[in-house]
Formats: C-alpha cells, structure tokens, sequence
C-alpha cells in the first residue's frame, strides 16, 4: 500500500538539495516511490493513502553515528563518593560502574527509551556502542529485538576492553557479526573496542583480525581525553591514532570517535585510510576533554561525522551545539555555519552508507522511505540557497511530528506507534533502583 504525504516542504538534501513547496514524497514498500509536486502525485499515485502534511516539513530522516544506549538508567542517580575531577575517574566513578551494574532487562529498558527518543526525534538510523559486562553473552540480541521492534535501523557492537570485567566482549562481537553477515539494511554489525589506553596490544589485534575476516569496521574511542594520548606515549612511545593504525583498526568502515587530543601526523593518518571520526560536541562539553580540531580535521579531508554519546538523541541539538561550540573555540563568527550541518547531513549519510550498505539521508525516488515531517511554518521564504539557516536557527527547535524509517510510519501525530513509552518508562522507574543500589555495592 503507497502512502502519499503531501503538500508539506520537501527538502530532499543529497547532491541537487531541492526544496519543494506543496510538495509530496509517495512511498511505496520499504522505499520512495516519487518526490515532486502535490497535484503531479495525486495524478500518477491516485489510490495512495494521503497523509496531510500542510505546515510541516519533510525531510530525511536524521542519522546519529554514536550513541551508548545502556546509559539510559544512570539518569537522576547519585554517583556514590566524590566528585569526579577529571575524565578518567568519570569513567572508574561512574560508567565503569553503570555497565557492570545493568542486567538483562535493564538493557532491554535502556534502549528501548532512547529508541523511543529517536523516533521523537526523526533520527530513523543509530550506532551504538554497548557494555554490559554483567550480562555480556547475547546483549547484542536483546538491543538487536528492541531495535526491530522499534522499527529504526541499528549499527551494533560491544565494548571489548582489558580493564578487570567479566564476560567475553570479543566472543559477543564475532558471534553477533557472524549471525548479521552483510546485514539486512536494517542491522548493521561493528567490532567494538572502548579506547586505546583499556586496550593491550595483544587484544587490539585480536579484534582487528576478526573485523577483517568479515569486512567490519572497528568502533572506538581515540584520544576523547588528554590521558588516552599520555598513555599511548608512554606505554608505545607512539599516539592513540597511530597505534591504532600500526595493529590495523583503520580503514573505511571504521570509525574513531572523538579524535579531540589528535596531532597534524595523526590527521593525516586518518585522511589516507579514509576513518571517520564523529564528533560529540555536547559529550565533550560534559566531560570537560577539550574541543576536537573540527575545522582542521575538515580541511585534512578526515570525514567527521556527529553524535550524542548517549548524552541524548536529538540529532538537531547536537549539530546547533557543534555550530556554537566551533564558533566559539575559533573567536570566529565566520566559520561552522557549513560544517556543522555537513557533519549531520552530508558526513554521516556517508558513515551510514559505509556500514549498512544503503543510500540514506536523502529524499529521492527509489532510496530507503526513511523521513523526519517536522511542524513547521517559515518565517521567511525557505529556499535552496538559505536552508542552513533556517536548519539552524528554526527547525532545531520545531517539533517532530511524524517519523517513517523503512516505510513503516513509527510515529504519528507526535505519538510513537511502534513501543510503548508509559509502560517501558513506569517498569524503567521500577528497576533503576534496583540497578543503583548494586552499583553503590561496587
Ligand atoms: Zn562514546
């Protein structure tokens, strides 16, 4: 059955970037069957189902490049002893502690609601990046159904670190790249690794050489705090980037998340491998790391693109506060204004087309039906040439209200179909408790 939804603003990004006023995008399947004009595509698709979208926007659905969703259950809780000062003893103090606390249905619970929060954000694509050492075995399968019945699309893969953790995060990842295969286009598998300083040699190449038995990237953390760098230096006497790329972990499907202590050597290195590195600019922040040299990287050809380490899941947020934030860092009020919304529109199109083996983030005949319509009325004309503004300074805060990812509709006037958020989020209440009182124990 076609579904028509009509007489919105289609912006379709991609190479030509059209914006069409009383437009309609008709999709058909898993797929686009047409972008043009309301009236055109009533003609040639008469027995669709038209969904009204006067007022709104369509656009294509918003890809997040990293995220950890088994953070989910850490909010509001006390982090027991003192504050943290720095980012390694936020890591010992706090994450190091919410991973090993989370148990089977706690992981259930923690990605089904930022799932939910995608969908409440027109973000149709996500890569994760999961620790559960505590329940480590088969985690990869319990955030695989939650992401199915979510209904977006999912890139998948578990933390493997050295530091003193149960459970085999290396077996996880191989087992669950072996089962994905090439994937469906809808669950994509990575090996996952979590920095280079948690990381003995021995384990790195390990990881590698399974990535490489099956053509997947590696998906891990470089050089995010000044310590990750330090101790490169003086265990190798090489940095973060360059280790990694000595053992093999670079390559065009993989991705180094962060990059914010990297040198001029290292962004070269990372320009002729072709590994992208995403930016979570709100993360940082947090965490108080320091900024990455987006600019720099830019200009070195290294493809960045951007996401919320967990920090949310709204997509838009993210790229206002790399706008902001690299305005800021520079003292120049000339740059970020294309950067920041290539990171999210251009650079993790990309990154998504590299791990899931689909065209996304683009609206046009015969690409995957994913789509954001969000409630917007334009305060001035929208047109090809003035859309990053109106990206930036309007649709950031408008509200989505219809969220499509493989042709299946997953929210609807603002209520998200596909998972049950009062139910999730009242048992989520009930158990993270329970979760914190063990992670005190610890
Ligand atoms: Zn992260």
């Amino acid at each position: 059955m076609a579904i028509r939804f009509e007489n919105g603003i289609v912006v379709t990004l991609g190479q030509e970037n059209r914006v069409i006023w009383n437009g309609s995008v008709v999709i058909e399947g898993e797929k686009i069957a047409a972008v043009g004009g309301s009236s055109d595509l009533q003609h040639r698709f008469p027995k669709a189902e038209a969904i009204d979208c006067s007022g709104k926007i369509i656009l294509p659905g918003f890809i997040c490049a990293h995220h950890h969703f088994y953070s989910t259950m850490a909010r509001g809780m006390s982090v027991p002893g003192e504050p943290a000062e720095n980012f390694v003893q936020i890591l010992e103090r706090l994450w190091w502690k919410v991973d090993r606390a989370i148990l089977e249905e706690d992981i259930l619970l923690s990605a089904q609601l930022p799932l939910i929060d995608c969908i409440r954000n027109g973000v149709t694509t996500v890569i994760d990046h999961h620790a559960s050492p505590s329940m480590c075995d088969g985690s990869l399968d319990i955030l695989e159904s939650a992401v199915r019945q979510a209904g977006l699309r999912a890139s998948l893969c578990y933390e493997v670190s050295d530091r003193n953790i149960k459970g085999d995060g290396i077996a996880e990842n191989e087992r669950f790249i072996k089962k994905i295969g090439q994937g469906d286009g809808q669950i994509a598998a990575m090996m996952g690794l979590h920095a280079s300083f948690t990381l003995s040699d021995e384990t790195i190449e390990t990881c590698v050489s399974i990535a490489r038995e099956h053509s997947v990237g590696c998906h891990i953390h470089v050089a995010e705090d000044l310590a990750d760098r330090e101790d490169a230096l003086q265990k190798y006497g090489l940095p973060p980037v360059e280790r990694l790329h000595r053992l093999g972990a670079t390559g065009e499907k993989s991705l180094f998340i962060h990059c914010v202590h990297v040198d001029e050597r290292e962004m070269q290195i990372l320009a002729e491998t072709q590994t992208a590195v995403v930016h979570n600019p709100e993360s940082n922040m947090n965490n108080a790391v320091g900024v990455t040299p987006l600019l720099k990287l830019m200009q070195k050809g290294v493809l960045v693109g951007l996401g919320t380490d967990g920090m949310n899941s709204d997509m838009l947020a993210q790229m206002r506060c790399a706008y902001l934030l690299h305005r800021l860092a520079n003292r120049d009020p000339r740059v970020a204004f294309r950067e920041a919304p290539t990171l999210l529109l251009e650079n993790n199109r990309e990154i998504a087309r590299r791990q899931f083996g689909v065209p996304l983030g683009e609206i046009a005949e015969g690409y995957p039906a994913d789509l954001a319509i969000l409630d917007y009325h334009p305060p001035t004309p929208l047109t090809e040439a003035n859309f990053l503004g109106h990206l930036l300074f309007g649709l950031v805060d408008a509200n989505v209200d219809t969220t499509v990812c493989r042709g299946r509709i997953l929210m609807r006037n603002k209520q998200v179909l596909t998972l049950d958020e009062e139910r999730i989020a009242a048992r989520s209440r009930e158990l993270a408790p329970k979760m914190w009182e063990r992670l005190q124990a610890l």
